[in-house]
C-alpha cells in the first residue's frame, strides 16, 4: 500500500523538484491559501515548525513530499530513487541505457547527452520495453532486478 502510494506522488514530486523552497514565513501564507481553494485538498503532511526563536530544520518545516522523503531518510527508506543513469552516451535500440529497477515499470527522466542538454523529459519504463526520449531520442531498457511474479502457471 505504502508503494502503491509512492508511486502515484511521483509526478508531483517530479513536478515539484526545482521549486523554491519556501521560507518560513511563505509557508503559513501558503497554508492560509490552501485553506480558500475550491475543490479537494492536496494530502498534507504538516511537521512542527520552527521553535520560537531558533531556525527551523528541514524535519520540523518540510511538508507534503518533501516531508514523506526526509521521513523516509530517517528511516533509512528512500522514497525517491533519484541515483543517477548512465549519462555518459545516447542509448541506441542495440545499446539502450539500462534503468535497474525492482519493480515492472519506472519513471525515467531524461536530460540528453551530455548531461542537462535538454530540459527533463519524464517517460514511463516498462519491463521487456524500451522507452525513447522524445526530446532526443536516447533509448532506454529497464534492468529489472525484482522477483517475477507467476500467477497460476504450472510446470
Ligand atoms: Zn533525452
Amino acid at each position: 500500500m505504502f508503494k502503491t502510494a509512492v508511486r502515484a506522488a511521483r509526478p508531483a514530486a517530479q513536478a515539484a523538484r526545482g521549486s523554491v523552497k519556501p521560507s518560513g514565513s511563505s509557508l503559513r501564507a501558503f497554508s492560509t491559501s490552501l485553506r480558500v481553494q475550491s475543490g479537494p485538498p492536496p494530502p498534507q503532511l504538516y511537521g512542527t515548525g520552527g521553535k520560537a526563536g531558533a531556525v527551523p530544520t528541514d524535519i520540523e518545516q518540510a511538508t507534503g513530499l518533501e516531508r514523506l522523503q526526509l521521513l523516509g531518510e530517517l528511516e533509512g527508506i528512500k522514497i525517491f530513487d533519484d541515483s543517477p543513469l548512465d549519462a555518459s552516451r545516447i542509448g541506441t535500440k542495440a545499446d539502450p541505457i539500462l534503468v535497474p529497477s525492482f519493480d515492472t515499470e519506472r519513471l525515467v527522466g531524461c536530460s540528453g547527452f551530455p548531461a542537462d542538454s535538454h530540459d527533463v523529459a519524464w517517460f514511463n519504463l516498462e519491463k521487456d520495453k524500451i522507452g525513447r526520449c522524445v526530446e532526443c531520442g536516447s533509448v532506454y531498457a529497464l534492468d529489472f532486478q525484482g522477483e517475477e511474479v507467476h500467477g497460476d502457471h504450472h510446470h
